[in-house]
């Protein structure tokens, strides 16, 4: 029985060798870990700092610290798409340190989930952002990157491992419905991800994202897709891209007026409108998903309408 463990604990250490050998990414995950052990060493100080910004509070003589405290959790789940080729591509830009970019998880075409890293570290995917008052969406959010070049649909196994995934995640942190959003959402200036393909109506009926009442909605119209308008933004830090924008209209039509105006609806909702044009597409771009432009005709206006008031 002895010489049975001795030979199987041997079989063990050199499987775990082996599959080490042949993972290509053995040495990023290396720093990958070297990485977590220094943040780990910050959560374990203690005492902590006494000063900081060369002010010294007026601490207490002795260091009392809490016996009832956990780990803080994210609260948003942030929407992405690629913008690159492959996911493998994606895979080798999150484990490049000069990219400076980052998801918690990547979906590839085929549903494979490759969780890239702890849902409770700060992952770098959303970049400067707002929704709402909340400033700093990387602190409070869990990225997930979908393998997309940026104007394609996104595959039936791809979206049913998201769906898979936001439930585990809703659950896992208690994430309220309307917390699941996009990249552009969140920086309407400066990025159109996940592309107009992305099925936000399906993905709100499972409660993940809010949607307006189907009494507000627009007739489908066959053939309508302004796909090809969207131009390919690359998450940061990755090589330049096209950064063209979205066209943009002038003409207005509405007659609709709502009790609030489209800026305080716009902000109700979480947009930052401090540039109104990029706010107004952005909505567009996830609630609209068509005629992606800077104007709201009396059917948008009503849609607006319809959705500020569930954000209240
Ligand atoms: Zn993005």
């Amino acid at each position: 029985m002895k010489n049975f463990f001795r030979v199987f604990s041997l079989f063990l250490v050199i499987s775990v060798l082996l599959s080490c050998a042949s993972n290509p990414y053995a040495p990023t995950n290396r720093m990958h870990k070297k990485q977590a052990k220094v943040l780990t060493k910050q959560l374990r100080q203690f005492p902590p700092e006494q000063t900081g910004n060369g002010i010294t509070l007026p601490y207490g003589e002795d260091w009392v610290g809490t016996t009832n405290f956990n780990l803080r959790k994210p609260n948003f789940v942030v929407i992405h798409h690629t913008a690159q080729e492959s996911v493998e591509q994606t895979l080798k830009t999150f484990t490049l340190p000069r990219t400076q970019v980052s998801a918690h998880y990547v979906i590839g075409k085929d549903g494979t989930i490759y969780n890239m890293l702890n849902d409770y570290y700060r992952g770098w995917h959303g970049g400067a952002g707002k929704w709402g008052n909340n400033t700093d969406l990387n602190s409070s959010s869990i990225g997930i990157e979908l393998d997309n070049n940026g104007k394609e649909e996104f595959s039936k196994p791809q979206i049913e491992s998201l769906i898979e995934l936001l439930k585990v995640l809703k659950e896992k942190h208690k994430l309220p419905d309307a917390n699941f959003i996009g990249h552009s959402d969140i920086a309407p200036s400066r990025k159109v991800d996940p592309n107009p393909n992305f099925p936000w109506e399906k993905l709100a009926g499972e409660g993940y994202g809010l949607w307006y009442d189907e009494a507000v909605a627009i007739p489908e119209i066959a053939g309508d897709s302004i796909i090809s308008e969207i131009p390919t933004i690359v998450e940061e830090g990755i090589i330049p891209a096209d950064e063209s924008e979205i066209i943009a209209k002038t003409e207005t039509t509405a007659d609709f007026t709502m009790d609030v105006s489209v800026e305080i609806a716009l902000r109700i909702i979480g947009y930052d409108t401090s540039d109104m044009e990029s706010a107004i597409k952005a909505f567009k771009l996830h609630f609209i998903q068509k005629d992606i432009n800077a104007v709201l005709s009396d059917e948008e206006l009503k849609i607006l309408d319809n959705l500020y008031k569930k954000y209240l």
